[in-house]
């Protein structure tokens, strides 16, 4: 039974159709929908279509219209089958959809399904569903998909025929197509209804029912109510089946569907054989058989002739339930239906042994049980494969939710992951501020302490090293292990407060600045100086015999009172100063040697200042008298024993 052919509904957004649409388009739309519910319309549609399409050629169209048409032919006209098959072969070079070519071999499957070839149908399907989901076309996929499920069903691979039910109502109903959707699932019932669970079919069929009136779907609701039928006459329920098989063949004359009107007549007799109401029966079979003979439908003729063989059993007419019985089984056995020939083979058992052919009864009786155990063994099987499936499914689904939490958990780590990287890289970038900040401030720092500590050792004024800084160098000097002789000079201004009184206090200043820078240039290291305070500059010569320290100051004297000052003071200013000399000797101290010079600059101011004057330490002299060691000077520690070094002073 061809319950659905190629589904050639709209494709929709198709930029040349919504461009400008083609006046066939709605027409195939529309007749694709009526194909469920008035096959009638449908065909109208789809010979309006075509002429429309004759004053402006589109090839994907007219496949489309073609095959409803198909579609209409499968199940009524093999002739008109051949014809459609043949042009869509000539358009699909020049169509653009490549999906439609799982149209043609859906359509020429349910050509050879309806010759009882279902082996081949079966062939076609496959190609059907292999090219549909090579082009992802999805609604072709669909159709092709409930093809080949139910022919496999007929098969007897219910598993297999209920996996592709299941995803053509699945993609029907992604795709909006409710009314396809639905002969899916009543093709899912048909399944069930195979494998003997007429209990599940019954449901199914209950249900789908309830949602083609509802969606106003007649042919559908035609075939559902046949399908129900079917169920209640498995259960033997006969009430149920006749009220089911009555409505169905109403609305099968309501929408002028013959084949189906044979169907629903062909239930009604088995009702009444179920009653035993033999001649009841055989009229209905006539009726059936009549309208049947106009519908190329193998297996329906083979139903007919069962359900006629056994009323006519019934009626004790044994040769015509033989025949009728025989042609049966003869269209059964090609066509795999196990159910029915088992049933035939019983009934010819039954009928062989009322003929009194005991052997011939014997051999169908034991057909039938190889057929039916067959059956059985192949329906248990199925169900658990059915289980299988449905298993599979389940734990596929929740293997695939477990992924998807999988995967979810794995982003949100990963986030989390790019959090703490983000993070870690913020932190590293205000640590190496903060250690930046910290090395500017600790150069900051470092810079201020130095100053600092320049600042505390450095005279203002001159910028020479202040008494403390000059000091504390002559002690370290002075400490210094394996240090030689160091000589110091205390260098005076002469008469310094006379330039202050007459020049004025600034004036007095900036003599004292080129004091320091005299003192400076005359300087060659290791020898360093600073300023002990007012006009006072101590001068310090590390590893400087007396007699070389002595010549030092000399040369000093003699500089300070060549310095010019005139860019200072009105000519004729100038300066001399006074020097204190004194090399140290063991134990000495800054303090100790500061005393000497002290009271040696003293001996020169009493001299007459511009003056030179030393004074050795007590033990250096005495080392010196008694070395006999050449010493210009013999200078005493007392003060008034101190020698003249240099001129008097000049002013
Ligand atoms: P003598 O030849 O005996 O050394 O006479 P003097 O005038 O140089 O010595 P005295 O100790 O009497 O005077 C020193 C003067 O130096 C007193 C003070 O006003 C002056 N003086 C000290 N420090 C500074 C200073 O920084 N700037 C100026 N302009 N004058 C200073
Ligand atoms: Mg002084
Ligand atoms: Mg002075």
């Amino acid at each position: 039974m061809a319950l659905l052919a190629a589904c050639v509904t709209g494709w929709m957004g198709r930029p040349a159709a919504a461009a400008s649409p083609h006046p066939a388009a709605a027409l195939v739309e529309r007749g694709a929908v009526a194909m469920r519910s008035d096959p009638e319309a449908s065909k109208r549609d789809a010979e309006a279509a075509l002429a429309a399409l004759r004053g402006r050629p589109d090839a994907d169209l007219e496949i489309r219209a073609r095959l409803l048409l198909c579609d209409y032919a499968s199940e009524r006209d093999q002739r008109a089958l051949e014809v459609q098959v043949k042009a869509i072969e000539s358009l699909l070079p020049r169509g653009k959809r490549p999906g439609l070519r799982a149209g043609l071999l859906a359509c020429q499957g349910e050509m050879r399904e309806t010759l009882g070839d279902n082996a081949q149908a079966l062939v076609l399907f496959e190609q059907a569903v292999r090219v549909a989901a090579e082009a992802r076309d999805d609604e072709m996929l669909a159709g092709a998909l409930f093809s080949r499920g139910y022919v496999l069903g007929l098969q007897g691979e219910y598993a297999l025929g209920l996996a592709d039910l299941r995803r053509s109502q699945g993609l029907f109903e992604t795709l909006g197509l409710r009314h396809h959707a639905l002969t899916a699932m009543n093709g899912i019932a048909i399944l069930y209804n195979r494998m003997g669970d007429y209990a599940q079919a019954r449901d199914i069929y209950t249900a789908a029912l309830a949602q083609q009136r509802e969606a106003g779907m007649l042919r559908e609701q035609a075939v559902t109510l046949h399908n129900l039928g079917r169920a209640h006459e498995y259960l033997q329920e006969w009430p149920e089946a006749r009220h089911s098989f009555t409505e169905s063949l109403a609305i099968n004359r309501e929408i002028r569907y013959a084949r189906g009107e044979a169907y629903a007549l062909r239930g009604l007799a088995a009702v009444e054989n179920g009653l035993g109401k033999w001649r009841s029966a055989l009229t209905l079979l006539g009726q059936a058989a009549a309208l049947q003979r106009a519908t190329p439908d193998a297996r329906l003729r083979a139903q007919i002739d069962l359900s006629r063989g056994i009323a006519l059993h019934g009626e004790g007419d044994l040769e015509a339930s033989a025949a009728a019985l025989r042609a049966a089984i003869e269209v059964f056995r090609g066509g795999e239906a196990r159910g029915e020939l088992a049933t035939s083979y019983a009934e010819l058992a039954s009928v062989e042994a009322a003929r009194g052919d005991w052997r011939s009864g014997y051999t169908q009786l034991a057909l039938a049980k190889q057929v039916s155990e067959r059956l059985l063994r192949n329906q248990l099987d199925q169900r658990f494969a059915t289980l299988r499936v449905e298993f599979d499914t389940a734990s596929k689904e929740a293997e695939n939710a477990q992924l998807l939490k999988d995967i979810r958990a794995n982003e949100r780590a990963l986030a989390q992951g790019r959090d703490v990287r983000r993070l870690q890289a913020i932190v590293i970038a205000l640590a190496t501020l903060l250690v930046l900040l910290l090395a500017t401030l600790a150069l900051h720092q470092r810079r201020s302490t130095l100053r600092m500590r320049k600042l505390a050792h450095t005279d203002e004024l001159t910028s020479a090293p202040n008494r403390r800084a000059v000091l504390n160098r002559l002690a370290e000097t002075l400490a210094r292990a394996g240090a030689g002789p160091c000589t110091i000079l205390i260098t005076d201004i002469d008469h310094f407060k006379g330039i202050n009184d007459r020049y004025g206090h600034p004036v007095g200043d900036e003599v004292l600045k080129v004091m320091a820078q005299a003192v400076r240039d005359d300087l060659r290291e290791p020898a360093f100086f600073g300023r002990l305070g007012g006009e006072e500059f101590l001068v310090v010569l590390p590893e400087t015999a007396p007699a070389e320290g002595r010549a030092t100051a000399e040369r000093l004297r003699e500089r300070i009172a060549a310095i010019d000052l005139a860019p200072i003071c009105p000519v004729g200013c100038g300066i001399t100063a006074s020097i204190g000399v004194t090399t140290s000797a063991a134990g000495d101290t800054p303090s100790t040697m500061l005393q000497r010079a002290d009271e040696a600059l003293y001996s020169a101011k009493r001299a007459g200042r511009n003056a030179v004057r030393v004074c050795a330490a007590a033990g250096a002299l005495s080392a010196a008298v008694a070395d006999g060691a050449p010493h210009d000077a013999v200078d005493e520690p007392r003060r008034d024993e101190l020698q003249e070094a240099s001129g008097p002073a000049t002013h």
